[in-house]
């Protein structure tokens, strides 16, 4: 048995190790250099475990993702089954596995419309960047071969190949010179309606929104525009939920030019919004193509998959015997994968997993909100079990603490003390739990979130920065 002394060993060991040779995501080099990285250890539903032995609510949810909750016995047994079964099989050209077509059935079960065909990927960007070739596929096949470019927005974020690092456009990750494809992407204007210029009202902004697609559209030619990619809500972006009325307006706009709607619901699928596919259940859209990731297997395994409709498919496979679509990966349909997604959502049905996510979803919404009396939490925004707070220094003005604060990660290191995660992106901290998340559980994140900003509130007014 391992000692206090030995357990804080072997955790700077291992975190000695990774710090030497690991190249993180997205991290600092500066900071990392410094501190270093928190060494998991182990964990259970909505709770991870260090490797010192300290225990934290997870409400990042992993990376959004781990929906059903961490440690379920029976996706370890389902995983170990299949692995015996069948570990691997490829699904190219002409063979199939059994968990790969049920898989399949049992999406196409859920997804709204026609949207029956699944190409299976490795995660969300996989899923995209194969979107992506799809729209130009589709619309080469029709004679239209010059309908390619893709409109997206200001803020978004879609994935980390280069192709989907394009088409997304979140300001922090565009700051360096490296060089984005440019040719065929257009963007337009986040609905982000807290900071939205001149304060106009929700209906005035979705007004302007559509004026400035309509604008995009006549600009670049409807008959050269492929496709709109948009996430339902944007997720790294900032929590971003747009104003009534402008997805289902948008899509129309889509309809109207004959452009695909692409729904990104990497994030907002499989629960995190009560629903299995929120672009029909919440925001009232049918798109042509969803993209998807993250919660079809609660992270218990790297699996994505692009969904389009019958109307497509029916375009593409007809026609020159010689032509194929040439997207996949050695792991799509990965038969260990599809089981542990088949599974995740068994799991979600048989425990009403969306019906625990509306009503606590509900609550969490509800008790986040009180945040708002606090003097540097500006806005407090998200739906259901998709939430962010942003801290401003001055909340009339809505301006921001100079970068040097960084504000985010300093609330979330003092949360972290208090065993919360959240998950800090510049100057917000975002949440995204799982979906058995349970009332006390949001009252503990509520209160530590605001224990957490009042303690950093205090040093920055000791710091002379309030
Ligand atoms: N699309 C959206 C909306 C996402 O949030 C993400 C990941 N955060 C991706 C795509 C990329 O998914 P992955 O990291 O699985 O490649």
């Amino acid at each position: 048995m391992l000692t206090d002394k030995g357990q804080n060993d072997a955790e700077a060991h291992l975190r000695a190790l990774d710090q030497r040779h690991t190249l993180h995501p997205w991290t600092h080099f500066d900071s990392f250099e410094r501190e270093g990285a928190m060494v998991v250890e182990s964990g259970e539903g909505c709770y991870l475990k260090d490797a010192n032995g300290k225990s934290y609510l997870d409400a990042v949810g992993g990376m959004w993702c781990t929906n059903i909750g961490l440690g379920r016995k029976e996706m370890a047994q389902t995983i170990a089954e299949q692995v015996e079964k069948l570990a691997y099989s490829s699904t190219f050209v002409d063979m199939t596995n059994g968990p790969s077509a049920l898989l399949a059935e049992k999406l196409a079960s859920l997804t709204p419309g026609d949207l029956n065909r699944m190409h299976f990927t490795t995660g969300g960007s996989t899923a995209v960047d194969s979107a992506y070739r799809l729209v130009g596929f589709y619309n080469y096949c029709r004679g239209k071969p010059e309908k390619t470019h893709i409109i997206a927005r200001d803020q978004a974020y879609h994935g980390s190949t280069f192709v989907t690092m394009s088409i997304g456009n979140k300001a922090a990750d565009k700051v360096t010179e490296f060089q984005y494809l440019r040719d065929g992407i257009h963007h337009i204007s986040a609905p982000h309606h807290y900071r939205a210029e001149g304060n106009p009202s929700e209906e005035n902004f979705t007004d302007q929104l559509i004026a400035e697609f309509e604008a995009k559209i006549a600009e670049i030619g409807a008959d050269k525009v492929g496709a709109f990619f948009a996430e339902p809500i944007q997720a790294s972006g900032g929590v971003l939920v747009p104003p009534k009325g402008y997805l289902k307006r948008m899509w129309e706009v889509c309809q109207k030019h004959d452009i695909l709607f692409l729904a990104d619901e990497v994030v907002t699928a499989f629960g995190r919004l009560g629903h299995f596919f929120a672009s029909e259940d919440e925001f009232g859209v049918v798109p042509d193509i969803i993209t998807t990731a993250k919660g079809l297997s609660s992270g218990y395994l790297p699996m994505g998959a692009m969904i389009y409709s019958d109307r497509i498919h029916d375009v593409i496979s007809q026609g020159d015997e010689n032509r194929w679509f040439t997207s996949g990966y050695t792991y799509s349909g990965h038969p260990v994968c599809c089981a542990a997604a088949l599974k995740n959502i068994e799991i979600m049905e048989r425990e009403d997993l969306m019906q625990n996510a509306t009503e606590v979803g509900a609550y969490f919404e509800e008790q986040l909100n009180t945040l708002n009396d606090l003097e540097i939490v500006g806005n407090v925004r998200g739906r259901k079990l998709m939430m962010c707070v942003e801290n401003v220094k001055d909340k009339a003005s809505k301006e921001l603490f100079p970068d040097e604060v960084d504000i985010g990660k300093r609330i979330a290191i003092t949360a972290e003390g208090l065993g919360l995660l959240v998950r800090p992106i510049g100057h917000l901290n975002v949440m995204s739990p799982p979906l058995t998340l349970t009332r006390k559980d949001v009252d503990f994140l509520v209160e530590t979130l605001r224990a957490s900003i009042v303690e950093v509130t205090k040093q920055l007014r000791a710091e002379g920065h309030l």
